[in-house]
């Protein structure tokens, strides 16, 4: 991915997963946004490796098969709740 401030190629500087989230700040945010709707997932610090600029941000990785409809609860307790609490 590209830095959108000055167009250098971001660099990876921190990688967490499912399985290796616990204690890790960006693992924890990641996971707040995306488990409602994808059981696996990959965070990703990007930092812009040019010294003048230095712009970071986090990317989370997920199968596109869960988010082909859109942000769809997958859970099926939970979409049962949704469709109950129509009208
Ligand atoms: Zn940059």
């Amino acid at each position: 991915m590209r830095c959108p401030l000055c167009d250098s190629r971001t660099k990876v500087t921190v990688t967490r997963s499912v399985t290796n989230a616990k204690g890790y700040a960006i693992a924890r945010e990641v996971s707040e946004e995306v488990t409602p709707f994808t059981s696996d997932w990959v965070a990703r610090l990007r930092v812009c490796p040019s010294p003048d600029c230095a712009w970071t941000a986090t990317t989370a990785e997920l199968y596109l098969d869960d988010l082909k409809r859109g942000w769809v609860r997958k859970d099926p307790h939970i979409r049962k709740l949704l469709r109950g609490r129509k009208k």
